[in-house]
């Protein structure tokens, strides 16, 4: 079968890896990929021809792909061209737009959005949400840092003294976990909300205080995301956020709650409150933002307090981004070719989840 991946029109990041090239086409699957694909991320074309990859056009890409590949998922237009039945990978987002699966079952095409692969454990190794939460968490404490006019560490020198910089994350998953550890290994003193009560003890592991505030509404049946909470609910959380902001120097927010408008939880009051000079990283602001102030994909300056507003930090760095993308996705297609065949097992849970255009049981 071929597969064909696809350059990112919009993104530093490639889906497919050189290194990954040889234990895809074990699977039996024959890789296309398009000219220059990897430049932006630093891997070349020889570099794939080297593993057994073929060089192609876009348009001999539609035209060949069996099974397509991309990132961000492939123009309405260019979906069109592709052959009836072809399998399409990528990240389509059905809880944020609930008519994708019906354009694409329109299009007559099958379809796997990887961010709907379950969060179990038995899916870790495919999780590129994880993945690439991680690295946003990572990239927003660096952001953070070379904007803030401040060290993050305690410094003592003969030229005086600095205290540690304070950062206040907010949700304490994948990302949040990700920023606390890099704003710890910086020197910083950190804190930390979340409404799952599971979140508690990974906090504290990393040397981080758990601020908690009574009455947050959890769900087993979530998947391990958050889920809404009452007007009430936030209303208090707002308040607590505030009394922190205001000695913070850098706060990263990450709350999210699945197929929602992302929460409120740095209104704009908050935001004047705070320090000159001081930042936010607004890891949610494709989802609305959790600063009533975020613009996504700029940095906006609010009385001298910086908000950088971007989900999407982990293109940032290109390389090691697209080499976990990569490994992810060759860890799903061990689930669905069998025997050097596609086969797609709805009794499998991870491909039921993740195949967006099956028909599933009423
Ligand atoms: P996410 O990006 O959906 O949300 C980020 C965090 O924001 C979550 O921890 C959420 O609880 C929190 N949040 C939502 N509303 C909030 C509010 N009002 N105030 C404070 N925090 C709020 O989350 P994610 O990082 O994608 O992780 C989702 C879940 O999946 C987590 O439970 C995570 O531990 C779990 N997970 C499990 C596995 C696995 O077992 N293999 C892998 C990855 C993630």
């Amino acid at each position: 079968m071929k597969l064909a991946v696809f350059k990112e029109e919009i993104d530093r990041r490639v889906a497919v890896v050189p290194s990954t090239i040889p234990k895809l086409k074990d699977l039996g699957l024959e890789i296309l990929i398009e000219a220059g694909a990897g430049q932006e991320a630093l891997y070349s074309d020889e570099e794939y021809q080297e593993q057994g990859a073929q060089v192609k056009s876009r348009s001999e890409l539609l035209k060949e792909a069996e099974i397509a590949v991309s990132i961000h998922p492939l123009s309405e237009a260019e979906m069109k061209s592709l052959a009836k039945d072809t399998l399409v990978i990528s990240q389509f987002q059905p809880f944020a737009d609930a008519e994708i699966t019906g354009k694409l079952k329109a299009l007559g095409l099958r379809a796997f959005s990887l961010d709907m692969i379950p969060r179990t454990t038995l899916a870790q190794s495919m999780d590129v949400l994880s993945s690439m939460a991680s690295i946003a968490g990572y990239k927003a404490i660096l952001e953070a840092a070379s904007l803030l006019p401040r060290y993050f560490p305690m410094m003592i020198t003969a030229a005086g003294s600095i205290k540690p910089s304070k950062v206040l994350v907010l949700g304490a998953g994948v990302a949040g976990l990700q920023a606390i550890a890099t704003a710890r290994r910086l020197g910083a003193q950190v804190e930390a909300f979340d409404t799952r009560s599971a979140a508690k003890e990974e906090v504290l592991s990393l040397g981080a205080k758990f601020v908690e505030v009574e009455g947050a509404v959890e769900d087993k049946g979530a998947g391990g995301y958050g889920v809404q909470q009452s007007e009430e609910f936030i209303k208090r959380q707002r308040a607590e956020v505030q009394a922190r902001a205001m000695k913070s120097d850098v706060i990263v927010t990450t709350a999210q709650v699945r197929g929602r408008k992302a929460p409120i939880l740095v209104p704009k009051e908050t935001v004047e409150k705070m320090k000159p000079g001081s930042v936010i990283v607004d890891l949610a602001s494709s989802t609305g933002g959790n600063c009533e102030l975020t613009e996504d994909l700029k940095v906006v300056q609010h009385n001298g307090v910086y908000i950088l507003g971007n989900s999407s930090l982990a293109s940032l760095m290109p390389q090691d981004a697209s080499f976990l993308y990569s490994n992810n996705l060759l860890n799903f297609a061990k689930v669905w070719m069998k025997e050097n065949q596609l086969n797609l097992d709805m009794e499998n849970e991870i491909i039921a989840s993740a195949l967006i255009t099956a028909d599933k049981p009423a």
